[in-house]
Order: structure tokens, then C-alpha cells, then sequence
């Protein structure tokens, strides 16, 4: 199988990538130049992880399969997992995908390409801490959908519980954290206007945090906004305490223990460990090193999004975050264009910061807009906070169903969400 572009991963940079070269290259069917690779076979948006583990979104409505994607934008899907990649050959294997059984559905596979990007993403960082594997994560559709099943057993159980107290603890005060901690204090409100008095539980969320404040990355005035918001839904916000051991009922941390019937890790990211073993320059937390160009050090391979170090501002790397994905691809569509007609993009790649918004739940967040909407910083709240916030999400479906298909799955979702509620409890 060779393929002029193979784009393995099909997440937030990826996916849009494979999307808009499809669009532009298209080819008959069944001979298209563009391949996209991924392990999943459906897409969900990442950063919308902590909303399907809460239960506030649906990973069945949410969920876009990627033939179908393929289909509609021109690019050709191969489901698989990478096992080698060797950039020299330009050529890579996935590996065989097995049934329940173990029974084999698919052989090791083997592509070769002319152009290859990388686009695979990041996992968590566990730091070395003991016990902390046993804690949920939130890096794949099926770890959010795994805790959502956890959440509603834990749910049923604490109803019934001597105490009626559902305790949860979340390890990392960053956006995920803080975001996480709101949706499960909405899906617990929207519980509560359901069950009778008898049946009713506490949620106890804490947030844990090592460093002497939450959301580190952003501005002093988002992290105190935050912080009293989490405050005022009950959510106890513990800073400065380092994580020592997870165990199966409890925290240990350097401010003492805590109680937890639910635990999840949402502190620190870390790109693969397999990926050292591509023949591909990487640093210290497994990223494709790539210039500014996000080129890779072998030639014609890119790397984009949260798996490669791209230098950015005063000795930093450009942040793993879904707006440097979605304006990668859209440079790298024009990069790899221009290779395909034995051009160089003169220019290299800009990240350009729009700044940080979170969601509180509620139709309420919080954050910081900055450059190109008007020049110095302005700090913005509430409702117009949100919207800013969801409209990340309507860039990226633009970006992969166009426009008049953005606009229609938006009111499908709205008019479902009338229908059957806006939390899943099933
Ligand atoms: C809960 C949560 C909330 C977040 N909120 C925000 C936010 O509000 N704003 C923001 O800017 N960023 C946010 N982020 C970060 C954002 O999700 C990532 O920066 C972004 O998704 C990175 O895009 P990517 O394309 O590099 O990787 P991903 O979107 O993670 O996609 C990687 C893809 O590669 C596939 N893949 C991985 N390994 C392999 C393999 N070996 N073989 C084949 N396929 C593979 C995966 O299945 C996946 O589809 C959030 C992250 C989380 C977890």
C-alpha cells in the first residue's frame, strides 16, 4: 500500500489536517492520495474527554466515524495501531488488530509513503508515583467512557451507603482538573432534581494540586476567578499538596490523606514512550523534536499538535493545546501542498496565543482573550466566557464537516439535549 501523504492520528491536528488535504487533493475513489491513520475508528474531539466522563456529553452523539469523514473530505482511513516507523524507508507497520478473543481481524500491516506526518498526541505523566496506574485517566475516549460507567455505580452505591457521601478525588489543578471537577458537580445537581430525599448523597470533590495555586499556565486573575467558583459549588481545592502514593481508597499526600472512592489523574502530560524507537530526534518527554517549519529531523516527515516540541517564545516550546493543533494543520496543509508541487513555504510556522478560557459548568467560564481580537490582554467571565470557549469546538467541526454541516449538528444536539436531558445516565 503506498500513499502520497500518511497522516497517523486523527485527533484535534491530525484529523483536520487529513481533512483539508483531502478537500484540496481529493483523487477518484479508491485511488485518493491522502491516508489517515488512527487506532480509534471514531473521533471525539479531546478536549471534550472530562464532558463524557461526567456524563454531560454522549460519546454515541458526540462520536463521528472516520470513514465517514474520509468520505465526505476526501481522504482515505485505515484503522490500526503504529507499531514501526522507519523514516528512512519511508515506510510503516500497524499492528494487527484482534477480536475479543483473541482471534485476529486484521494482519500487521505495512504503508509506505512519499510525505509522512505524525499526529498521535500525548498521554498522561504519572511521575513515577506509586499506586498512581490505579487512578482514571482521561487520555482516550474509552478511559472517559470507563469512569463514566464507574461514576454511575459509584452514583447507585452512594445513594444506598450508610453515609450518603461520594467522595472524589482529582490529582492536578490544571484546566482538565478544574473543568472536570465543575461538569461532575453538574451532572450531581441534575441527579439530585431526580431522586427523592431518601435516595439523595453528597458529591465531595477535591482538587489536588502541588504548586501553591491551580491553573499554573494561566494568569494569576483566571486561577483566583476559578478557585472561588469551585469554592462556591462545595469543591475543596487543596494547593501545595504533592501527591505521594495513590492507593484504592485514598490519596496520600504531603498535607496528609485523603478519603476517595473515585480517583483521577489529570496532572501532567507526557507524549508515548514507543515513540523514541521511530529513528526520529525526540526530547526528554518523548516529542518528535521538530524546527520551526515542524519539520522532523528526518526529511519529509512532519510532526504536529501535543507529540512534537516546536520552539516557540524565550526558550519555550509551543503548549499541547488544541488551538496549536488547529493552526498547525492548517500550516501544514500549505507546507505539504507546496512539497507536492516541489515548492518550500517560505515562512515558518507562528503560534499565535489566543489566550485560555475554562469552563465552570453552568454556561459559565472563565478566561483570558489576547492578541489579534483587539491587541493588549482582556479578561472575560461568565456566559461570553462560554461561548468563547465552545466556539474552539465549532472551529474544529468546521474545520472537518464544513460549514452548513456544523450549523445542522449543532441543532440536532440542541433539539436531543430537549428531548432527553442534558446529562446520560445510562
Ligand atoms: C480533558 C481535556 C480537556 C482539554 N481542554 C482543552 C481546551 O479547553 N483547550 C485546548 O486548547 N486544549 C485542551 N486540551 C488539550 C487538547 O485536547 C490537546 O492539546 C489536543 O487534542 C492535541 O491534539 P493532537 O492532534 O496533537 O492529539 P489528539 O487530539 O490527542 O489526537 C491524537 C490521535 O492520535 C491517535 N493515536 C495515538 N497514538 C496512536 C498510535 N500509536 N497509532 C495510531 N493512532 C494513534 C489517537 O487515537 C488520537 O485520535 C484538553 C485535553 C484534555 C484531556
Amino acid at each position: 500500500m503506498h500513499y502520497d501523504i500518511v497522516i497517523v492520528g486523527g485527533g484535534a491536528g491530525g484529523l483536520e489536517l487529513a481533512s483539508r488535504l483531502g478537500r484540496k487533493l481529493g483523487g477518484r475513489r479508491g485511488k485518493r492520495r491522502v491516508l489517515l491513520i488512527d487506532r480509534s475508528s471514531f473521533h471525539i474531539w479531546k478536549p471534550t474527554l472530562h464532558e463524557v466522563a461526567a456524563g454531560t456529553l454522549d460519546v454515541h452523539q458526540e462520536g463521528i466515524s472516520y470513514p465517514i469523514l474520509g468520505r465526505s473530505n476526501g481522504f482515505n482511513f485505515l484503522l490500526g495501531e503504529l507499531e514501526t516507523f522507519d523514516p528512512v524507508a519511508k515506510r510503516l507497520t500497524l499492528k494487527a488488530i484482534t477480536g475479543e478473543q483473541g482471534e485476529v481481524l486484521a494482519p500487521e500491516r505495512a504503508i509506505s509513503f512519499t510525505y509522512g506526518v505524525l499526529a498521535i498526541g500525548s498521554g498522561s505523566n504519572l511521575f513515577g508515583t506509586p499506586g498512581a496506574e490505579q487512578a482514571h485517566l482521561l487520555e482516550r475516549t474509552e478511559d472517559a467512557e470507563a469512569f463514566h460507567a464507574r461514576l454511575l455505580a459509584a452514583f447507585t452505591k452512594a445513594s444506598f451507603s450508610d453515609d450518603r457521601i461520594l467522595r472524589v478525588a482529582i490529582v492536578g489543578g490544571g484546566a482538565t482538573g478544574v473543568e472536570l471537577s465543575a461538569e461532575l458537580i453538574e451532572a450531581h445537581r441534575e441527579l439530585m432534581g431526580s431522586l427523592g430525599d431518601e435516595q439523595r448523597f453528597r458529591l465531595d470533590i477535591t482538587v489536588v494540586e502541588a504548586a501553591p495555586r491551580i491553573l499554573g499556565g494561566l494568569p494569576q486573575k483566571i486561577a483566583d476567578k476559578a478557585t472561588l467558583a469551585l469554592e462556591r459549588k462545595g469543591v475543596a481545592v487543596k494547593t501545595g499538596a504533592k501527591v505521594l502514593a495513590v492507593h484504592a481508597d485514598r490519596l496520600e499526600t504531603s498535607q496528609g490523606d485523603i478519603p476517595a472512592d473515585l480517583i483521577v489523574w489529570a496532572a501532567g502530560i507526557k507524549a508515548a514512550d514507543g515513540n523514541t524507537g521511530y529513528g526520529l530526534e525526540t526530547n526528554r518527554g518523548n516529542q518528535f523534536v521538530v524546527n520551526d517549519r515542524l519539520e522532523t529531523s528526518a526529511s519529509d516527515v512532519w510532526a504536529l499538535g501535543d507529540c512534537a516540541a516546536a520552539p516557540w517564545k524565550d526558550g519555550k516550546t509551543i503548549p499541547a493545546r488544541a488551538q496549536a493543533a488547529h493552526q498547525q494543520a492548517s500550516y501544514l496543509e500549505k507546507a505539504l501542498l507546496a512539497r507536492l508541487a516541489q515548492r518550500r513555504v517560505e515562512a515558518p510556522f507562528v503560534y499565535r496565543d489566543f489566550g485560555s478560557l475554562v469552563s465552570l459548568g453552568d454556561n459559565k467560564g472563565v478566561g483570558a482573550l489576547m492578541g489579534g481580537l483587539g491587541g493588549p490582554n482582556f479578561f472575560i467571565e461568565g456566559l461570553l466566557a462560554k461561548w468563547a470557549y465552545m466556539s474552539l469546538h465549532l472551529d474544529h467541526h468546521r474545520a472537518i464537516l464544513g460549514v452548513g454541516r456544523t450549523v445542522t449538528l449543532a441543532l440536532a444536539r440542541l433539539l436531543q439535549q430537549r428531548v432527553s436531558g442534558r446529562l446520560k445516565l445510562h
